[in-house]
This record gives C-alpha cells, structure tokens and sequence, in this order.
C-alpha cells in the first residue's frame, strides 16, 4: 500500500473520492485467506467452498413415482377407455415391490416409491375407481406420465456446487441429497475492533460531565455478527497514544482485520491517525458520501485496517458499505448481493451537491406493488434513531440536490446485516 490517496493531508479540496473508486481500492487491496477446513456440513452453513463438489450418485437414483396411485405398462393404454386392471401388490417409498407386471396388471404405487421394472407410468388416485384388487380407469393417459428418472435432478459425475461460493441451507439440502457429510471450506476471518475516546463509558460505568455511552462496539457487534465472522472486542481505549499503538499491535498480530472508531479526524486529542503513519501503510481519505466522509483504510503488518469516523450513523454506513464489502472478499465471495431499487419518495429531501448522499429511508411496497420510501426524518450523523428507523438508504447522486416529494429515487435496500 502507498499513500498516494492520502488526500486528507495533501489536497483537502479537490481530491475527494467517490464512492465507486473507495470500492474499488477496497477490492484490489484484500487478498482471501487461504486456510482451508474441512467441516461437517452443518458447521459449514455460511462458509466459503475451497473445492467444487462432485456427485458420486444420480439423484433421484431409481425411477420412482411422483404421485400417489397405480403403476402401470403403458401398453394397456392403447386401447380406448374404460380400462380395467389387476393391483397385484404395491410399492411404498423404501420398500419396493419386485414381482413381474403384467400388461393388463398394476401396483399400487406411492410418492417417491420405485416404479417396478415392468412399469413406466402412473395413473394418479384420483383418476381411477377401485372396487377390491380391481381398478378403473375411465380417461385418457399419457405414455410415461407422473415418472420420475434417475438423475433428473442432480447426474452423477457433474460439479454440483462451485469452489468460492457461499454455503446456503439449500446446498446443506443438496450435499445430503449425494451423501455428503464434510466439505472443504476456508477459514472463518477474525474481526478485532474498539472504539477511541476519552469521552466514552462502556456500559454499567456511571457518565461524568461530557462522558456518553460507547455505541459503536454495539453497532459493530451486531453487523460483525451478522456477517459470520469472528471477533475480537477489545473495548473503549483512552485517547492515549501509548495504550492505542499497543491495542492496535495487538489487534494485527491476532486478527484478520482490524475496525477502529472515532480518533481519525484532526482534533487535537485524535491520536489513531498520528500512529498509523509510525506503524502502519495507511491512505487517509476523504470519500465524497455523506454521512462517512473521512475514512482511514490501509495496512498494518499486512493486516487490512479501517479507521472508520466517530459518529454512530458514519460507523454504520461505512461499515455497510466498505467493511461488509472487504470481509466478503476476505472470505473469497464475489459479491454483496445489495439490492438497488428504484422508489417513489413521498417526501422532500434536502440535498447540497458535491457528496452521495445515503440518507435513511423507510422502503414500503403499496398493495398495488409500487414501491414507495420514506425519510426516517433528521439525518445527522449523531442521529443514530434514523438507522434504528431505516431498512434502506435513499442513496442520492453526487452531484443532485434538493429531492422533491413524488419523484423516483434509488434505493439501497439493507441486505440483512443493520
Ligand atoms: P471523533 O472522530 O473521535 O472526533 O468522534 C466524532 C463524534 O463521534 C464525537 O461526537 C464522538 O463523541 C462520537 N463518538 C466517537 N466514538 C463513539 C462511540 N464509540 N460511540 C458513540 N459516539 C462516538
Ligand atoms: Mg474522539
């Protein structure tokens, strides 16, 4: 990492960066870890696959009926209905019938049970008419009708799932499905993070004058935990120098990446900035969004490391935005799955050009299926209730000003996480 982006110190006016370039600059810079596990299926649900997974079976792996009724040749169906049948046993799903069927013969026949050797249709229940081991059939069927094939869903020797994508419930589905019980994952990455500030009290500490609550270790928790990673809280550090170099040492030597709160700006007391350039290769930046603007992201010891700013709402929309995307490439993952939709806003949104604006939005869809968005109201970035409120962002243009109540605006629809 070089500081070429440092445009924090060296050209306040002209160099903010876009949202866009942050991204990119994030992506390039995160390698995925390598550590490979091997895991039982269950503890694997949300881990990235190392190795593309093959199917050693067909599934279904037998012919078998996909409805309840009777088996039958469809030879007998040639001629003309009503028909009439012999049921000389039946096949029920694990316990298969093994005798020959004759043409003017059937077998009763239930939902995934294996269709007999000499069968290759099944007429449903409900079009037949029994009285005692007799059946009727009074209309016309379809040669090979309600059968399922071998292999129609998922065909032995072809990759079911691919390397690099993330495990859902459905696939745990799947790899039981083919008699999978341990895949090969990479290692979950460890977040370490605290919050600076002589002025923060952790919970059950009583607030002087001055003093608040520290809520940025809460909001963080909560996205952490939701993004599946580990963590590593190591609390509100004093603004003091000595005591904020060792935490962070301490953090990179621990974990995968490395969260800071507040302490990055220029005030007189924010010592984070003033150490990262003793221990670490970091580009201080001003990126063109609101609310988030200045945001520390670099290295320290190859440890990924983001100063991200003090206030609440800042914390959350970076964290949402630039965090979320580095843990997924820290994971091997593609993408955020961020849903950008279009809304009709209902009210007037004040707007001064030259920032994205991510305000707080509240996403409805009407009963005609419009989709419609809402202001949480105040949009300071100390307004932590408009992100408690919000289930998207009303992301508005750099350059666009004032939104008038009516108009279309894109919407960031939260993809779980806040
Ligand atoms: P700073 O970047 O340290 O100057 O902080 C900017 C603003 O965010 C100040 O009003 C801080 O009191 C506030 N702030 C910083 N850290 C936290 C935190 N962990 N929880 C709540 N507010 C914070
Ligand atoms: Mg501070």
């Amino acid at each position: 990492m070089t500081n070429n982006n440092d445009c924090f110190k060296n050209d306040p006016q002209h160099a903010l960066l876009t949202v866009e370039k942050t991204l990119q600059q994030i992506k390039q810079a995160i390698e995925p870890l390598k550590t490979r596990q091997t895991l039982a299926i269950r503890d694997a649900l949300g881990r990235t696959l190392a190795e593309n997974v093959v199917s050693s079976i067909n599934v279904p792996p037998h012919r078998n009926s996909a409805m309840d009724g009777y088996a039958i040749n469809s030879e007998f169906l040639t001629s003309a209905p009503p028909l009439q049948l012999t049921v000389i046993g039946s096949s029920f799903a694990g316990n298969p019938f093994h005798g020959k069927v004759s043409v003017t013969e059937c077998v009763r026949i239930m939902t995934g049970a294996m269709m007999p050797d000499d069968c290759d249709t099944v007429i449903m229940q409900e079009d037949t008419l029994r009285t005692e081991n007799i059946i009727q059939i009074n209309k016309q069927h379809e040669k090979a009708q309600n059968v399922r094939h071998p292999g129609e869903d998922i065909a032995k020797n072809t990759t079911v799932l691919k390397a690099g994508r993330q495990i859902t419930p459905a696939d745990l589905g799947l790899l039981s499905s083919i008699g999978i019980s341990e895949v090969t994952t990479y290692r979950k990455p460890k977040v370490a993070f605290f919050s600076t500030g002589d002025e923060l009290k952790s919970l059950g500490e009583t607030l002087g004058p001055g003093d608040i609550y520290d809520s940025n270790r809460y909001t963080l928790f909560g996205m952490l935990t939701k993004l599946d990673v580990d963590i590593l809280d190591l609390g509100v550090i004093a603004d003091d120098k000595t005591l904020i170099r060792e935490t962070l040492e301490k953090a990179a030597s621990e974990a995968d990446m490395i969260l800071t709160s507040g302490g990055a700006s220029v005030g007189e007391a924010d010592y984070v900035s003033e150490i990262l350039q003793e221990i670490g290769q970091v580009n201080f930046w001003k990126i063109a969004m609101k609310p988030g603007k200045p945001l520390a992201f670099g290295m320290i010891n190859n440890t990924p490391y983001f100063g991200l700013p003090g206030n609440p709402v800042s914390v959350m929309a970076t964290c949402y935005l630039f965090v979320q995307l580095a843990i997924t490439r820290l994971k091997g993952l593609d993408d955020n799955n961020h849903l950008s939709l279009q809304a009709r806003c209902l009210n007037p949104l004040n707007k001064a050009p030259g920032r994205t604006d991510f305000q707080r939005g509240i996403l409805k869809q009407t009963t005609d299926g419009v989709l419609t968005v809402e202001t949480t109201g105040l949009q300071g970035s100390h307004i932590l209730t408009s992100m408690s409120l919000a289930n998207c962002f009303i992301v508005i243009p750099q350059n666009s000003g004032n939104v008038a109540a009516g108009e279309t605006v894109e919407v960031l629809a939260f993809n779980g996480i806040i």
